[in-house]
């Protein structure tokens, strides 16, 4: 597939360029005690197909495996 980014050979996605406007801080506000330790951290989508991976903190994302068909 076109745009399609590249998977290293133990499987891992190399883009680390979030797709812009994806970025966002999770808000876990209403879920409980349970998810409060997720709360603030940001997350965004990778071209791979990848949802809501953690951002480190110069923006970039983290290791990640694209979806499997
Ligand atoms: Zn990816």
């Amino acid at each position: 597939m076109a745009n399609q980014p590249t998977v290293t050979a133990d499987g891992y996605c190399t883009n680390r360029t979030p797709v812009q406007g994806t970025a966002r801080t999770a808000n876990t506000a209403g879920l409980g005690s349970k998810f409060s330790r997720l709360h603030g951290r940001s997350y965004a989508d990778c071209p791979c197909g990848r949802k809501a991976i953690g951002l480190n903190g110069t923006g970039s994302l983290y290791r990640h495996k694209p979806p499997q068909e």
